[in-house]
C-alpha cells in the first residue's frame, strides 16, 4: 500500500484497511496537536485512491471488514471524491460492514442532511469526533474551531443520517486552571452528543506545540496524575449518554477502564477510586504513547 507521512487511525481500527484519501489535516490548528504538521493539507488524486482500493483488493481481498479512511479529517472532502471510493471499497471488498474516518464538527456541519444520507447509504457508517473538551473556555484555548454547540448540532445531524459516532475527549485539556470545568462540560457534551462508542485520552505536551510553548512560560500547566484521575472520575459519574461503549484503552491514558455507559458506570468509578487511592497499579510512565 503506498501511504505518505505519519499514519494515525483510532486504536479500534487497528485490523482495518486504511486507506490514505486526503493528506493532513484542513484544520491543522489545535494548539496540542502535531500530528500533520509535516503536511500541507490536500485531497489526493482520486484515480490514485481508487488505484490503491484494488490494490489492497489484491492482498487483502476478502479479509477486509473494515476500511478507515485516512488522514486527519478526511470527511472534508467532497462528494466528487467519497461516492465513488466507498462504491469502490464495496465492489472490492465483499465482507465490508464498516468504513469509517475522522471528522470535525465543521466538516459535518458543511455537509448537507442529503449530502451526509448519500454518505451513509453508500457505505460511511461511523465517524470519530475529537470535541476533546465541553468547555467552552478550553474549546476556544485549544482552538478546537468549534463550540460544545457545534459539536451538539454536528452529533445530531450525522445521527438524523444513520451515521454512528466515536466522540473522543482529551483529559488534561484545561490545564489545571479549568481542570473541573472541563471534565463537567466534557461529561455534559458527551450526554449530549449521545454517541455510540466514547474514549478519553489523555493530554501529552508535544514539544514544537502552541500549548508547549505555553507551558514552557507557565501560561498552561497540565493536572498531575492524580488530577487527571481525578478529571476521568468527574466525567465517568457525570457522562449520561444512552448507552455508549466507553474505552480508555488508549496509550495515553493511565488506568484502562472499559464498559457501558450509564450501565456500568458503578463498576467503572469502583475501579477509578481503586487507582486513586493507589490500590491498583498505574500504566508505568515509559510504556505510556500519544
Ligand atoms: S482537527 Fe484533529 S488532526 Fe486536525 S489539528 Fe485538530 S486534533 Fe489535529
Amino acid at each position: 500500500m503506498r501511504y505518505t507521512g505519519k499514519i494515525y487511525r483510532p486504536p479500534s481500527e487497528a485490523y482495518s484497511f486504511i486507506l490514505q484519501a486526503t493528506l493532513g489535516c484542513s484544520w491543522n490548528h489545535c494548539t496540542y496537536c502535531d500530528m500533520y504538521h509535516d503536511k500541507e493539507f490536500r485531497v489526493r488524486q482520486l484515480d490514485q485512491v481508487l488505484e490503491d482500493i484494488q490494490l489492497a483488493s489484491k492482498q487483502l481481498g476478502s479479509a477486509t471488514s473494515k476500511v478507515f479512511v485516512a488522514d486527519g479529517d478526511s470527511l472534508v472532502m467532497g462528494l466528487e471524491h467519497w461516492i465513488p471510493i466507498l462504491e469502490a471499497c464495496r465492489a472490492a471488498f465483499p465482507a465490508l460492514r464498516q468504513v469509517s474516518a475522522y471528522a470535525t464538527a465543521r466538516n459535518i456541519l458543511d455537509k448537507t442532511p442529503e449530502e451526509l444520507s448519500r454518505l451513509r447509504e453508500s457505505g460511511l457508517s461511523m465517524l470519530y469526533i475529537g470535541p476533546e473538551s465541553g468547555d467552552e473556555q478550553t474549546l476556544q484555548r485549544i482552538a478546537k474551531g468549534a463550540s460544545f454547540q457545534d459539536h451538539v448540532e454536528a452529533a445530531r445531524k450525522a445521527h438524523a443520517a444513520g451515521i454512528r459516532l466515536s466522540v473522543i475527549f482529551l483529559l488534561g485539556a484545561g490545564g489545571t486552571e479549568r481542570s473541573r470545568e472541563h471534565a463537567s462540560a466534557s461529561a455534559a457534551l458527551a450526554t449530549a452528543m449521545d454517541p455510540e462508542y466514547l474514549a478519553a485520552l489523555t493530554l501529552t505536551v508535544i514539544p514544537g506545540t502552541p500549548i508547549h510553548r505555553l507551558q514552557s512560560s507557565n501560561r498552561f500547566v497540565l493536572p498531575d496524575v492524580h488530577g487527571l484521575l481525578e478529571e476521568l472520575r468527574i466525567f465517568v459519574a457525570e457522562a449520561s449518554p444512552t448507552d455508549a461503549v466507553f474505552r480508555t484503552n488508549h496509550a495515553s491514558n493511565y488506568v484502562p477502564i472499559k464498559g457501558r455507559l450509564p450501565r456500568d458506570r458503578q463498576r467503572m468509578l469502583a475501579v477509578l477510586d481503586a487507582a486513586l487511592q493507589g490500590r491498583i497499579p498505574l500504566r508505568p510512565e515509559w510504556s505510556r504513547g500519544l
